[in-house]
């Protein structure tokens, strides 16, 4: 995609790996649209589930490594290049910043953003409707647990993914559509906590740019604007979606396949 303004770039759940490899065409040929007006952009962030699965820093996939690839060369056009972890490629680590060129963000990270205070998540931790996951998110974010599941040998990580890929799979086939949806509470409270009036997040495949009248939300009395903002970055699935923000205004566009 070629920027015609300047801007910073955002995008989430491509989950590229080499079963989809349409997804990584698409994405390398968006990267190299960036490439060609780098003088437009002034930062790339990925908000998570880059990757279907990262088994750790040696993952071998051949897809990934491409995605991997052509991130690392836009950095290294001076283009500053972020990556926040999402519920699939969390186990990314040292040697998968150097290898894609991206500085790994915490979740959340507050950004300024052109003047406005941003929050950036990769959503998951806004759905806590979904008890059962959230108990998995604790228990596979802890450094102990990392460690000893990194410790495996490739191949047994490799099973144990699609393992846990598949029950993902059958878990969210059988959940109410709304309980992986974000819970309302729960987005209140972060923009709350940040002291910020807008979230950027993906996970949910839910695009699109929420204002919340303020009067809606308890215990929050910020003077302006009057509206919260949250924008849920698509997945790329059958399209991209990107968000753009400018110094003036911001969208968030499909891109056709
Ligand atoms: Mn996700």
């Amino acid at each position: 995609m070629k920027l015609t303004e300047r801007c910073t770039v955002f995008i989430s759940d491509l989950h590229i790996d080499s079963d989809k490899p349409e997804i990584t065409s698409q994405f390398i040929a968006f990267v190299d649209g960036l490439k060609e007006t780098t003088d437009k952009l002034d930062a790339f962030y990925i908000l998570g589930d880059w990757f279907e699965s990262w088994i750790g820093d040696d993952d071998p996939d051949t897809e990934k490594r491409k995605a991997m690839q052509s991130v690392k060369e836009l950095s290294e056009m001076d283009i500053p290049c972020y990556f926040m972890a999402g519920n699939r490629d969390f186990m990314a680590g040292e040697k998968f910043a150097s290898d894609s060129g991206c500085e790994i963000l915490k979740d959340p990270t507050t950004i300024g953003l052109y003047g406005t205070k941003v929050v950036l998540m990769h959503g998951d931790t806004l759905c806590t409707d979904d008890i059962e996951y959230q108990k998995f998110r604790t228990m596979s974010r802890d450094p102990a647990w990392q460690k000893q599941m990194g410790a495996l040998p490739l191949e047994q990580r490799i099973a144990m993914a699609a393992q846990i890929r598949e029950q993902s799979k059958e878990a969210t086939d059988d959940k109410a559509e709304d309980i992986m949806d974000v819970n309302k509470k729960s987005v209140f409270q972060a923009f709350a906590e940040h002291e910020a009036d807008t979230i950027i997040h993906g996970h949910t495949h839910r695009p699109a740019i929420h204002q919340i009248a303020k009067d809606d939300t308890t215990n929050y009395d910020t003077e302006k604007p009057e509206f919260l903002t949250r924008v849920v970055l698509g997945d790329w699935y059958e399209q991209g979606s990107v968000l753009i923000w400018r110094k003036k205004n911001y969208e968030l566009k499909t891109l056709a396949r």
